[in-house]
């Protein structure tokens, strides 16, 4: 009998499927200072992005056969270890492409119609104070028929400009890997249209765009700081929903406050789970917590995933 600890949570689809295939499924979660003990008693686990499994886990673990990754980043897996001890590792990193994609747009429209600022003010100021946020808030802008950068045209990069294409905006793309690609829009089923994308430089990304939203992994220096912002066009939009770490945050909050970075939209931090007082309170930054993947339709999408490779892999 197979056994597995689903120690971050798996959507109840993901669940019955392994639970038809004859597993077991427990998902209560062990806390990390009591994972090696309890996982003597499993053949696989599953984690989100909270449960750690490095290498004093895989080899204290011997019974150990499979560690899944429900999402894309493997940051808290020890994964080429794992693997070189024949512990297989699984993800499923397309899954929830489209749910972090369609925040981007949440968090545009946010900014262009200032929802962020709007939000925290309207309840606490009362009615006389209506009329001064109308007028404080008349100038929004559309999105059709303006510029979006997207930096690292992967998975998610692509979605974005999908996205933004179908609302009848220009894409300008970057990757560190060249690419010409067409992207598809389907519009009701039957009637499609190809539209050609192709690389352009960093530099025509960051000077042309009117919103520029960030789709690379984790990077050890700021791919978005204070150099990167002077060069942008007056007022730009920044999206920031990939990893922390991305943009440099001191130099956001100086741009924010000289107007050269209209607003931004962040689902990302530096400090997770405890992001800087200057951000939080940012009249110009629409927040989220790192719930880019959080919807209903990711997570069934991702638990199905997730079931059918650990089948999969146990089936062999
Ligand atoms: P992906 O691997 O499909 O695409 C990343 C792209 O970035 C690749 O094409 C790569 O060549 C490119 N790239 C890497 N470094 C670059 C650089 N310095 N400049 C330009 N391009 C660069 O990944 P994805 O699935 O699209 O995910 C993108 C990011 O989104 C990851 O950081 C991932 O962790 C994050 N993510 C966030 C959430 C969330 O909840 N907010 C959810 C899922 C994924």
């Amino acid at each position: 009998m197979i056994r597995i600890l689903a120690n971050d949570g798996i959507d109840p689809t993901g669940k019955a499927l392994l639970e038809q295939a004859g597993y077991v499924v427990d998902t209560e979660t062990v806390p990390q200072d009591k994972l090696i003990e309890a996982l003597q008693q499993y053949d696989a686990i599953t984690v989100r992005s909270a449960t750690k499994v490095r290498q004093d886990v895989i080899d204290a673990c011997p019974n150990l056969r499979l560690i899944g990754r429900g999402g894309v980043g493997m940051d808290n897996i020890d994964v080429e270890y794992a693997r070189s001890k024949g512990v297989a590792v699984v993800n499923t990193p397309a899954a929830s492409s489209l749910s972090v994609a369609e925040l981007v747009f949440a968090h545009l429209f946010t900014g262009v119609r200032f929802l962020q600022d709007a939000n925290r003010k309207m309840p606490a100021e009362g009615a006389t104070a209506f009329n001064k946020l109308k007028k404080a808030y008349a100038p929004g802008i559309e999105l059709k028929g303006k510029t979006l950068g997207v930096i690292g045209f992967g998975r998610i990069g692509r979605e974005a400009a999908t996205i933004a294409l179908r609302l009848g905006m220009k894409v300008l793309a970057y990757d560190l890997h060249p690419f010409a690609v067409n992207i598809k829009l389907d519009f009701q089923g039957d009637i499609s249209v190809d539209i050609p994308v192709e690389t352009v430089t960093f530099d025509d990304v960051i000077q042309h765009s009117d919103f520029i939203t960030l789709h690379t992994p984790f990077a050890a220096q700021p791919i978005l700081g204070a150099a990167e912002f002077a060069k942008m066009k007056h007022g730009v939009g920044i999206v920031n929903c990939s990893r922390g770490g991305t943009i440099d945050e001191a130099a956001l909050i100086e741009a924010l406050e000289a107007g050269q970075v209209g607003f931004a939209g962040l689902d990302v931090f530096d400090n997770e789970p405890t992001p800087q007082a200057a951000i939080l309170q940012h009249p110009k930054i629409s927040l989220t917590p790192h719930i880019g993947a959080s919807t209903n339709e990711a997570q069934e999408r991702i638990g199905t995933e997730l079931a059918n490779l650990i089948i999969e892999h146990f089936s062999k």
